[in-house]
């Protein structure tokens, strides 16, 4: 296999799909020798297998507003690769939305769930519906349109959902319902469910939980045991920063930025967890901007900006995917940045990430880093498939646990001569090496 041939014919079979092509060059570039040394693989054509999606759903979703008008969006769900089990992945609501960002996310997923432990394949799906601004019964009447054509694709055993961007609990209420409705089953093809049907413990928790013991298993090889110290940068303000900076606090780290879409705030006293409350009020509650925790709390607020220039030893991007480049990089790594651990899906660019590797800083992609939601997603499904529920000590535990086995599957693979841990290449061929032979036990499909 050589990259620049793979690649060459990626791009001209799916022009225009720059975050896919980008996605698929990191990991080919980090499973180049490893493949070429399993001729077996290159016989199977796995590489190509492995990078083209199984299947694509497109759709057109149509929808009526509180006035009346009837709208269109699309809506995709795209089958990456069920190797080692049903496919698995998030739904994103987000005007951006397109077959590229999906097909980027979906190729990740596959090779993230690899990591997990758990059986499950990989996937990704969405809309170009924008939740902002839209009433409850608007959102409901969307992702009631948006069941209607999905539910007779997915299943407990053959595709199973979750959230993601634009996506939280009441979506994930919305979607399950309308499903449960036409397929008449009860068997949870959701995760990220209430805990009143079926949801697990620690699910709306578990991504910015697990980044932080990820984060934590990075450190621990340093030598460092808590967060007491650390000036922490984290980006976005949803689900993943706002438990993200929760378990960065409970740590003992000092938090000093979130962003949103708008901007971004910077509060040099620190996040606390009572000025926490506030955010995650702010952004469930009312639905608010970041620049109302500003107001009240006469902190700094940068229109439009991102947060990796104000100084910090550690950073946690975890809003969207190509927020971090290799100027943001270059700041960090200035200021004292040591550790860079994303608990977005391709937060940084190849250049951050040529400039985090160069310095042999800690950076734990994404892939690896951000797999706890997609654990405890695993986890929902047991409880689910076993009917019952763990405690959330217990639910907690096998997360850190799973973490932890994340952390060294990475250091097997990605250990240099030097012993400098390059965790992109660990993760990436761990990942890799799992789904690959899976493929190769079951014949060419
Ligand atoms: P949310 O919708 O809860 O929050 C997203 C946050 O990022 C919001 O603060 C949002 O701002 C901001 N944001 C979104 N798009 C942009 C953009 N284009 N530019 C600037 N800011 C933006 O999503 P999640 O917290 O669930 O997801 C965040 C990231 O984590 C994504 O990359 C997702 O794929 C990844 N992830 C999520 C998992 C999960 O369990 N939820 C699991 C693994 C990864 P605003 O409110 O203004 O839109």
């Amino acid at each position: 296999m050589k990259v620049e041939q793979v690649l060459d014919n990626l791009k001209r079979r799916f022009p225009n799909e720059s975050e896919y092509h980008q996605a698929v060059e990191e990991v080919l570039h980090s499973i180049e020798d490893v493949y070429n040394a399993h001729p077996e693989f290159e016989k199977q054509n796995i590489i190509e297998r492995i990078c083209i999606p199984e299947r694509i759903f497109s759709f057109r979703i149509t929808w009526v507003d509180d006035k009346g008008n009837v709208n269109t969006n699309m809506a995709y769900r795209i089958q990456h690769n069920n190797a080692i089990g049903p496919y698995k992945g998030g739904m994103r609501f987000h005007s951006s939305v397109s077959p590229s960002i999906l097909k980027f996310l979906a190729f990740e997923q596959t090779f993230k769930n690899a990591l997990t432990t758990l059986p499950m394949g990989g996937a990704k799906g969405g809309s170009d519906f924008n939740p902002k601004g839209k009433s409850n019964a608007e959102v409901m009447r969307f992702c009631q349109a948006f069941m209607l054509e999905l539910w007779h694709h997915i299943g407990p055993e053959t595709d199973v959902p979750a959230g993601d961007i634009g996506v939280g609990g009441r979506e994930i209420g919305f979607l399950y319902g309308m499903y449960k409705k036409l397929a008449r089953e009860n068997t949870g093809t959701f995760t990220g469910k209430g805990l009143e049907f079926g949801g697990s413990l620690i699910r709306p928790e578990a991504t910015g939980y697990g980044n932080i013991y990820f984060l934590m298993n990075m450190l621990n090889r340093k030598g460092i045991t808590d967060l007491k110290g650390q000036v922490v940068a984290i980006s976005g303000s949803g689900n993943v920063a706002t438990y993200t900076a929760e378990k960065v606090l409970e740590l003992g780290g000092k938090v000093i930025t979130l962003s949103d879409s708008n901007g971004y705030i910077y509060d040099e006293a620190g996040i606390d967890s009572e000025k926490l409350a506030y955010v995650f009020e702010l952004k469930n509650v009312y639905r608010g901007r970041l620049k109302e925790y500003a107001d009240k709390y006469n902190c700094k607020y940068v229109e439009g900006g991102r947060p990796w220039a104000e100084a910090c030893t550690i950073a946690l991007p975890s809003a969207t995917q190509n927020e971090l480049n290799g100027d943001d990089a270059e700041i960090l790594i200035k200021n004292g940045c040591m550790a860079v651990s994303e608990g977005a899906n391709m937060p940084s660019t190849p250049e951050a990430i040529e400039v985090f590797l160069k310095n042999k800083i800690l950076y734990g992609p994404g892939k690896a880093a951000n797999a706890g939601g997609v654990s405890v997603s695993g986890l929902e499904m047991s409880q689910n498939s076993m009917k019952i529920s763990w405690s959330k000590e217990e639910v907690d535990a096998k997360l850190k646990g799973i973490m932890a086995s994340i952390h060294q599957s990475c250091v097997q693979y990605g250990t240099e001569p030097d012993g400098f841990v390059n965790y992109v290449n660990g993760a990436n061929i761990a990942g890799f090496m799992k789904v690959a032979k899976a493929m190769m036990a079951q014949g060419v499909l």
